[in-house]
């Protein structure tokens, strides 16, 4: 299984997807889907829905993972060919320089470039310890003139991201691009093809879903078309094993799959999830009877597209299931693939235990 993933995860993570611009993203697990003989279908939004269907007396459930990354489009093509950019999404100003980026023209037409790093031999003191905001960088393809730049494909809209890059660490760690979320996109890959040949399932759906970075917002309207009776988004969770992170919390690297027991942003939107009982109890009982480590998360700063997808309909039952990431929405972020495994074991274990039974009655858990 963990050959699987691996493979999963660096085919998606090579492949380019701007919020809003997933199509390639979406094409690459169409097909993944389609080699396990699983037919998906996309909305008009972009997200990309395959369903399970199974005993329609238990409740449903939806799956969901985002296929997009963070990144940027391009502002404004200044006359000596160096391009300007807004940021799409949560941006590490001060992760930006000198990184490698891709303006995606088109497959096979993408134009890679460099945010430029003023010369260190020119730097003054307080420059040196100062971020430079990213309405100030510029991008050097290379070419010379705006002409130059817009002969190659690039207009003011065009998508662009890290470079697409995968190293692998020691063991089973992994650094590289957009690990949130294609890591969660492999899980679910895996884990469509494991429950596909299992009888006795409630009717699944899995949501490969769009703009998550952007607005959070582009996986409702599937949300809408499905009404699932339960959602399950698998995203990162904040490893805080490393000194800067130390007194965040106590998920560990290599430490296995994680419950968020509380997301929460404060910064232009308030939202965020605070998991439903039943999906907790349910998560800690496959955690014990597979034997599998499950952590525990609880922090503010970060929230998912499920923020919005537990309020459709008369409320789902909801609950944010993650593996410990390091260095998130940098463009080397760094997961272990023995995390993803344990959450692939841990959701089947999970979804496996969902039948007619199964109540979503916060009384019957609290
Ligand atoms: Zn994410």
């Amino acid at each position: 299984m963990k050959d699987r993933i691996r493979e999963t995860l660096i085919e998606l993570m090579m492949v380019p997807g701007l919020s809003g611009h997933e199509d390639r993203v979406r094409r690459a697990i169409q097909a993944k889907l389609n080699a396990i003989g699983i037919s998906s279908r996309s909305d008009r939004m972009g997200n990309l829905i395959a369903t399970l269907e199974g005993d329609a007396s238990a409740p449903s459930v939806m799956l969901f993972a985002h296929m997009d990354q963070l990144g940027f489009v391009v502002r404004k093509i200044e006359s000596d060919g160096l391009i300007r950019v807004e940021r799409v999404g949560g941006v590490p100003e001060r992760a930006l320089a000198s990184q490698a980026v891709l303006l995606c023209v088109g497959e096979g037409k993408d134009v890679p470039g460099i945010i430029g790093n003023k010369s260190h031999h020119a730097t003054t003191p307080d420059e040196k310890y100062s971020v430079v905001p990213y309405a100030e960088i510029t991008i050097d393809t290379g070419l010379g003139s705006a002409e130059d730049v817009e002969a190659a494909g690039i207009r003011i809209g065009t998508p662009a991201v890290y470079v697409p890059r995968v190293l692998p660490l020691a063991g089973d760690r992994f650094a590289g691009t957009s690990v949130d979320d294609r890591a969660g996109c492999a899980v679910l890959v895996e884990l469509a093809g494991l429950l596909k040949e299992r009888p006795g399932l409630p009717t699944i759906h899995f949501v490969f879903s769009v703009q998550e970075e952007y607005n959070l917002r582009g996986a409702l309207p599937a949300a809408q078309t499905l009404q699932p009776d339960i959602a399950i988004q698998l995203d990162l969770v904040l490893a805080t094993d490393t000194p800067d992170m130390d007194s965040r919390g106590a998920v560990k690297m290599g430490g296995g799959p994680a419950i968020s027991h509380y997301s929460f942003h404060g910064r232009g939107t308030l939202n965020g999830v605070i998991p439903h009982p039943a999906m907790v109890n349910l998560m800690e009982q496959a955690a014990a009877a597979e034997d599998l480590p499950l952590q525990r998360s609880a922090h503010i700063g970060a929230l998912t597209d499920l923020s919005y997808v537990q309020l459709v309909g008369e409320g789902v039952v909801s609950i944010e299931m993650g593996f410990p990431i390091r260095y998130s929405h940098s463009s080397l972020e760094v997961c272990d693939l023995g995390d993803l495994e344990g959450l692939t074991r841990l959701l089947e274990g999970a979804v496996s235990r969902i039948d007619r039974n199964f109540s979503l009655d916060r009384d019957s858990y609290t």
